[in-house]
């Protein structure tokens, strides 16, 4: 095909011309991440407002449907994306993570089985392997692919409930109606995702049993309220908290939950990642040890949304728990399938980004993200405790930083200043009875310079906010 021929037939192909399209807006959206406001500028409301709410019977070329939405959209997107994006936990995109998302969606494999897909599923079990090694975990373990933290906390769960149910002579495919009753325990500063994955298992919210001031189970009130029962049992300990960044003591922890019988699982949506650092590897001493761990791609590792991670020491509980069997689904000999690993039957192939982005950077690339988001919530805990006014409440441990004012009202206006000012956008909320801004250091590219700006504004919306005890906007002009 000479040139004009392959310039023809490129016009001609709708494909080409709306992925075009989508590269290029693409493009332009990451290219302006480094310095556009965080916040977005418009409400829903607004983004409705510049799209066309009826569905029209006409047809739209491909390429102006993309135009039109990402025109329509970008004024209502978030600058997630940035390096002074600290709102909830979440992380950035590595450039091969994402290419490599592209392709998954082009490629469009329903990856729940190893025989029709054959590319996705091997580089889906290269993606598990090095995870299992990264973080210190059994290489035995089963590990699934699902969409983020609270799916794989659910699927965790689920393998837990089933297979402490076996081990009490239950069968569970006959239903919770039909079982012993099943003891699920966490510490107090249990997360939101852990309880919700609770109630789908059909186990209901965790009992609580008492966390120290940063969030750590209270070990011995694991033990006396393990002491209280018995039968089935179930314990969600956590690597890192969303507001201190605290991590559990899984030695200890593990060792009293294992004594009594039970299942121990670890939600370690973003301190899991602790693991793969030799510096900071100390936080989760024990950790191994546990039966089964959840956690996220789409926080530390920075692939692009979604992505989380269900893993299982006994693979065959996994499967057993969360596996599909039916006559027209192919089975491979005794290798588990995709499908058996998560609850999905359909799916795309979400671990290919997480292959792509550990390709990328390789195991130092890891260590040095890691370690890197722990030394920017440490350099905005120390900026943050140079401002006068300021209190870092938590110990900067790992990646979560939660600062405060001397009163909620103050520590609250400063949240709202912070967020409608633009250059960083970091989430308000309560904190050990108090009221704070919570700093979640996740992004690859929150470096020295992005905590300088950080730190920066800060001081300005303290100043602007007389905060500091200078008397700021609340001074009259002149
Ligand atoms: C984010 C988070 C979750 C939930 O993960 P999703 O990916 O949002 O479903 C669970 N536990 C902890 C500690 C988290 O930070």
């Amino acid at each position: 095909m000479d040139d004009d021929a392959m310039d023809e037939s490129a016009t001609d192909d709708p494909y080409r011309s709306a992925l075009e399209a989508a590269h290029d807006r693409a493009l332009s959206w990451l290219d302006s991440l480094a310095e556009r406001p965080i916040r977005p500028e418009l409400d829903v409301d607004g983004v409705l407002g510049r799209l066309d709410v009826r569905l029209g019977d006409q047809s739209t070329d491909p390429r102006a449907v993309v135009e039109e939405l990402a025109a329509a959209s970008e004024p209502g997107l978030m600058a997630m994306g940035s390096p002074r994006f600290y709102g909830f936990v979440i992380g950035g995109t590595y450039p091969a993570a994402l290419a490599a998302d592209w392709l998954v969606s082009a490629w469009d494999q329903n990856t729940g089985s190893r025989q029709p897909t054959p590319a996705t599923a091997a580089v889906e079990e290269i993606a598990g392997a090095w995870l299992l090694d990264l973080l210190g975990l059994p290489r035995e373990s089963g590990v699934g692919f699902v969409t983020g933290g609270t799916m794989a906390n659910f699927s965790c769960l689920v393998t837990a409930r089933d297979s402490v149910l076996r081990r009490a002579g239950a069968d569970p495919a006959r239903g919770l109606q039909h079982a012993p009753p099943i003891r699920f325990l966490a510490g107090d500063a249990v997360h939101t995702s852990m309880v919700l994955a609770g109630r789908l298992a059909g186990l209901g919210a965790p009992t609580t049993v008492g966390a120290d001031s940063e969030g750590r189970i209270d070990v011995v009130g694991l033990e006396r309220a393990l002491a209280r029962g018995d039968g089935p049992a179930i314990v969600a300990l956590q690597a890192g908290d969303v507001h201190s960044g605290a991590f559990d003591d899984f030695a200890a922890a593990v060792g009293v939950a294992h004594g009594a019988g039970a299942w121990v699982h670890v939600d370690g949506a973003f301190g899991l990642w602790a693991a793969a650092s030799p510096r900071l590897r100390h936080l989760v001493a024990g950790l191994a040890d546990a039966d089964s761990w959840a956690t996220d791609a789409h926080k530390t590792l920075n692939v692009p949304y979604d992505c989380g991670v269900a893993i299982v020491r006994d693979e065959a509980a996994m499967a057993a728990a969360l596996g599909a069997h039916a006559a027209y689904l192919p089975a491979v000999a005794s290798i588990s399938d995709p499908y058996d690993r998560t609850p999905e039957l359909s799916r795309r192939a979400r671990g290919v980004p997480v292959w792509a982005a550990l390709r990328s950077v390789g195991r130092a690339g890891v260590v040095g993200l890691v370690e890197g988001l722990a030394d920017a919530a440490t350099g905005l805990a120390t900026g943050f405790e140079g401002i006068a006014g300021l209190e870092v409440l938590n110990d900067v441990v790992f990646t979560q930083v939660c600062v405060a004012a001397p009163t909620d009202a103050e520590t609250a206006a400063l949240g709202e200043w912070l967020r409608e000012e633009g250059t960083v956008w970091a989430s308000s909320s309560t904190w050990r009875g108090r009221t704070v801004v919570r700093f979640a250091v996740s992004n690859r590219g929150t470096d020295a310079e992005a905590v300088r700006r950080t730190v920066d504004a800060v001081a300005r919306g303290v100043a602007a906010l007389g905060i500091d005890g200078r008397a700021g906007i609340a001074r009259p002009p002149g």
